[in-house]
């Protein structure tokens, strides 16, 4: 991945030092010949189109366009292939889950023996070596009965070198024994705020299972600290992997001041390839390590503000998530009766929103079960009342559940429905974990994309990445189909919920661009707009649904220069 960087750096400055005529020539290029789905308001296809200094000058004929260019232009045949607006992910987490692929990531592995064998292998490389630390993500829950694993697991590896990784939704983590030791967790230590340490039934002993973020932190603030370099190469290993998957803009879901950091250093550097909107968390989570004085932070997040970097988002987190039951639900778990929790009591939730909808602020939130997603709303109509109807695009990601009445209210409101449909699938943390807790009648109810934009509201998507993978033409063949695209698991999730391809590609394009406050400027193929585009292997509209995600992105092109493409 990072060498895929060092060459386009290397062959720009190839290009400059060689041939003025060839840097000409890229600030003007005429593709021509391609099926090239504009996704303006009327859904035009044309054929080809202009570009001229990062800027699209016409749409339209082949002939037209030839028409109008002139000798500095480079004409590109596109032969046939699909263009479209580039991709923008409306949920990610660049710099945190970057730095998880550089340390012990355990992702996308689905059995016991692999990840045991994953962490084994860690305990060779450099990282562990220099940080006497196993510091790593991607555990997958839905392995573990009531997504409790137990600390044997990891002492299995090793009782020597403490080991902490974060399962891949972010919200629970499970350490060793080595690990729980270093951080004086014990039987006589209580349950932080809002946060579950487990144990065992019979002993009282911590198990190493920790719930979200107070209790992850009890370890996460013993860990060696992490370094500048670290995120910078964190956020470029993201930035590589989204422009290899024709993503051009992203949010980022949850960022401290070292993060804003990080996106300003490379902003500055003329290296960041992606416009970020980067929403600053929001309350008493402490959600990424070295987060302090929000309202610090806030006050000046101005001076982080960029072309291509909106600092102007909050993101406040309204309840966990159903495995582990720190979601927030309106009927209770049927194994322990809990309703699961929410961060907020409702007035200070309402006060929260309110102020930042008073600043034209943006607020994205994390709202997972239905009495989360129900407080949430109500917060925002709260907004409204207080400030009157204003334009600050606030949206819900996640929605995993919410209840009927509910749905017509992101469409009354104007709140955008931010999902993760490449969690819409019966996956193991449905089957093994949410059935049994649940039952099948919510479960059958789970993800409603198609019940919300069919009641008016807007789609975005988001791949929460490296929740699950950030390949957006995996998660929208998901959502058109309900079912896994990679065929490991088999069952359909609620195909009352399948959406309309056409709409799923305006959830990562126009629509994503209109939240985060650029739709003027990206997300669709019109005169005056950036050329944010990407080419696609194959046309999404002449191959069965089913393998949407098989398709690459041949090349991505950010302000009308290519940033990624495959030779
Ligand atoms: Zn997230």
């Amino acid at each position: 991945m990072f060498k895929k960087s060092k060459l386009i750096k290397q062959t720009a400055l190839l290009f400059a030092v060689l041939c003025m005529a060839d840097l000409l020539a890229e600030n003007s290029k005429a593709y021509i010949n391609g099926s090239i789905h504009t996704f303006d308001e009327n859904q035009t296809v044309a054929d080809s189109i202009l570009v001229k200094e990062g800027v699209i000058q016409m749409v339209g004929s082949e002939a037209d366009i030839l028409e109008n260019i002139d000798d500095s232009t480079k004409i590109i045949d596109l032969q046939g292939k699909m263009m479209m607006p580039s991709f923008h992910d409306a949920h990610a987490h660049p710099i945190w889950n970057g730095m998880d692929f550089l340390q012990c990531s355990v992702f996308d592995l689905f059995s016991i023996d692999e990840i045991q064998e994953r962490i084994r292998d860690c305990l060779e490389e450099d990282h562990v070596k220099n940080s006497g630390w196993v510091i790593g993500a991607g555990l997958n829950a839905g392995l573990f009965p009531a997504a409790n694993p137990n600390k044997s697991l990891f002492d299995e590896v090793s009782e020597d070198i403490p080991i902490y990784i974060e399962m891949s939704d972010g919200h629970n983590a499970l350490v060793n024994s080595k690990a729980l030791e270093l951080a004086d967790i014990n039987k006589e230590t209580k349950d932080p705020f809002k946060g579950i340490i487990e144990r065992d039934p019979i002993t009282g002993e911590p198990s190493g299972t920790l719930r979200e973020p107070s209790a992850m932190n009890l370890v996460a603030d013993v860990l060696p600290t992490e370094t500048p370099e670290l995120r910078l190469n964190g956020l470029l290993y993201a930035q590589d992997l989204a422009s290899s998957f024709g993503i051009t803009s992203m949010i980022d879901a949850a960022v401290n001041e070292a993060y804003l950091i990080s996106f300003r250093d490379l902003a500055e550097r003329g290296d960041l390839n992606l416009r970020v909107t980067a929403c600053i968390e929001y309350g008493r989570q402490h959600y990424v390590q070295e987060f302090s004085g929000f309202e610090n932070i806030y006050k000046r997040r101005s001076e982080y503000a960029h072309s291509r970097i909106n600092t102007n988002c909050v993101k406040i987190f309204i309840d966990g998530v159903l495995e582990g039951q720190t979601g927030a639900i309106l009927e209770p778990y049927l194994d322990s009766g809990s309703y699961g929790q929410l961060y907020f009591a409702q007035d200070e939730l309402n006060n929260a929103i309110a102020r930042f909808d008073a600043n034209d602020t943006q607020v994205m939130t994390h709202a997972i079960g239905d009495r989360a997603v129900r407080s949430v709303l109500d917060a925002y109509q709260h907004a409204i009342k207080t400030n009157g109807v204003k334009d600050n695009k606030h949206h819900i990601s996640h929605l995993q559940l919410i209840h009927e009445n509910d749905i017509p209210r992101f469409s009354e409101l104007n709140i955008s429905a931010n999902f993760q449909a490449a969690w819409a699938l019966p996956d193991e943390w449905i089957t093994e974990i949410n059935i049994p807790e649940l039952g099948i009648e919510r479960v059958n109810r789970m993800y409603p994309i198609r019940s919300i934009h069919d009641a008016g509201g807007t789609i975005v998507g988001g791949s929460d990445w490296a929740v699950t993978t950030m390949n957006p033409l995996i998660a929208i063949e998901t959502a058109v189909t309900r079912q896994d695209p990679s065929n490991r698991v088999e069952g359909t999730l609620n195909k009352n919920e399948r959406m309309e391809l056409t709409e799923m590609l305006k959830a990562y394009t126009i629509n994503a661009a209109e939240v985060m406050h650029q739709g003027h400027l990206t997300g669709s193929i019109e005169i005056g707009k950036f050329a944010d585009l990407i080419i696609l292997e194959k046309n999404l509209y002449e191959i069965p649904h089913n393998e949407i995600g098989e398709v690459r992105v041949i090349e991505t092109v950010l302000e009308g220069n290519t940033v990624f493409r495959i030779d």
